[in-house]
């Protein structure tokens, strides 16, 4: 399983062939649909959608369909079901409900073309690239990567400079191992999800994967923001070409997504479904970061929340001490190279690296002003003019990002319940205490919403969750052991 498949390649159709069988009556309405469907929705939307839609079994009151693929399933389903259904009722009156199959693999293993190439790749293949040279657009063609607004990269984020430590070992691997894989190896795992706080090193190692990957040359790689995504879409579907996007994204043999908590809004979401089930039902990896795992993703859809869960999942713990000092020397080594005079003693590195904690952003900041002040000044870095000039930046250790699914695993250890006691619809006094402090905790250690929490307490009314924590915000006031277990907890959790 998950083999590299192409999405739609021209140059490997990958439909069976099909039985051309006699006419016959239900061949016969079949195609009066088909052609009542395309002077419905136009050609390119047909040739699009519908081109590879074939019938498989007409019964009284109901019509069965099939696809090759899940994402035109799903796409169809979404869209175009009704219209689907109003055409054969249309034609036959009886009918009442359509259904729409994946075509099964064993089918899919016959290799040959039925109809001319450019009428059966699926993704809108009759949109040319403008050329005339007749070929489909791809990604290389400068109208589609507009479209999909690839995000600017910086050169400075590659392997080479980034540092390895115990908190990122699993996280740089799985990018390695994404980066290095070639076309026809078998994707390990996908999606690859990586989540950790700011300035971590999510973005350094998705851009570091576009990097290498498109340097191998095997696959092309494609780096978006969310939120370029979005506007990629959202612009995309404005000029109409929503067609070409999907044909672009046929080209991609990796998606980068970065910043995956910034994607928002319904439909964005149901085309990032889409285009995610469509990547990975074809074999292509996609690879996202996000300041939160996929369970905390909050206002996303559960499908696309198990999908994202589905793949490898891996947090970035946060900088420890000796990564940061090797990071610190690393970058200070860098900038020697463009300014050759910039010396900085190993004791103002491990200075830097003990007092500033917060993340990488910061450190590369302090060295900033290190290197600003010795250029204009001229005044050799020193200990003392480190402690002054990164003073503003050494703040207290921020707060730990506390996860729901933490406080659950705390509370319950605490008062030796079940995780599922929590969720459960349990009402005895054991169990409801212990569910009431969890949602308490969660609403005053982590920036979910209400319904958010209830959604993550087995599917709890936002009311509820409001009962719970003034239940407990009363509570502490007078019950002076309820008030030093939460203290205790608190602490564990933020330890
Ligand atoms: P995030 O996307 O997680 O917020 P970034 O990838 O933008 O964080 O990292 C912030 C800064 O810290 C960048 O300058 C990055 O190069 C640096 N950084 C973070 N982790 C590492 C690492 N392991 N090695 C080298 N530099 C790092
Ligand atoms: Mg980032």
């Amino acid at each position: 399983m998950g083999g590299y498949v192409p999405l739609a390649d021209p140059d490997r159709n990958t439909e069976p062939i099909r039985n051309e069988t006699m006419s016959n009556p239900e061949d016969d309405r079949w195609s009066k649909v088909k052609t009542r469907l395309r002077t419905e929705v136009g050609e390119d939307i047909y040739s699009s959608w519908f081109a590879r839609m074939d019938l498989e079994a007409v019964e009284t009151e109901s019509v069965r369909l099939s696809v090759p693929t899940r994402f035109l399933k799903s796409w169809i389903q979404s869209h175009y079901a009704e219209r689907v259904l109003a055409c054969w009722q249309a034609e036959d009156a009886k009918v009442i409900r359509i259904e729409l199959i994946v075509r099964s693999a064993v089918l899919r293993s016959a290799v040959k073309p039925k109809v001319p190439e450019l009428e059966t790749n699926g993704f809108g293949s009759r949109y040319l690239n403008g050329n005339g040279d007749g070929r489909p657009m791809s990604v290389g063609d400068p109208g589609v990567h507009e479209a999909l607004g690839g995000s600017p990269l910086d050169p400075r984020l590659t392997f080479d400079t980034f540092v390895i430590g115990r908190s990122n070992t699993l996280a740089h691997a799985a990018a390695k191992q994404v980066a290095a894989a070639k076309r026809g190896d078998a994707v390990m795992f996908n999606p690859l999800y990586i989540h950790a706080g700011v300035g971590l090193g999510k973005t350094h190692l998705l851009q570091a994967i576009t990097w290498a990957g498109n340097a191998l040359g095997e696959r092309k790689v494609l780096y978006l923001t969310a939120e370029k995504f979005m506007y990629g879409f959202v612009s995309a579907l404005r000029t109409q070409t929503a067609i070409a996007f999907k044909e672009a994204l046929r080209g991609i043999g990796v998606l980068v997504i970065d910043d995956m908590q910034f994607l928002q809004g319904k439909s964005t979401q149901a085309e990032f479904c889409h285009t995610l089930n469509a990547l990975i039902d074809a074999g292509r990896q996609v690879v996202i970061a996000s300041d939160r795992p996929p369970s905390d993703l909050e206002s996303l859809d559960d499908r696309v929340r198990s999908r994202l869960a589905g793949g490898l999942v891996v947090e970035i713990g946060t900088l420890g001490e000796e990564l940061r000092f090797e990071i610190l020397k690393a970058r200070a080594m860098a900038a020697r190279v463009h300014h050759p005079g910039f010396d900085v003693p190993l004791p103002v590195l491990s200075y830097i690296a003990k007092a500033v904690t917060h993340n990488g952003r910061d450190l590369e900041g302090a060295l900033n002003r290190l290197l600003a002040h010795n250029k204009l000044t001229g005044h050799a870095v020193t200990l003392e003019m480190a402690e002054r000039e990164v003073r503003d930046l050494i703040r207290p250790q921020e707060p730990k990002r506390v996860k729901i699914e933490d406080i659950q695993r705390v509370v319950a250890r605490q008062y030796n319940v079940s995780r599922s006691d929590l969720l459960s619809s349990r009402r005895t006094a054991n169990v409801v205490r212990p569910r009431q402090v969890a949602m308490y905790l969660a609403k005053t250690l982590t920036l979910r919403s209400l319904p958010e929490i209830g959604r993550r307490f087995g599917g709890r009314d936002h009311t509820t969750v409001l009962h719970a924590v003034r239940k407990i915000e009363g509570l502490v006031g007078n019950d002076m052991t309820l008030a030093e277990e939460i203290e205790i907890l608190k602490r564990q959790l933020q330890e």
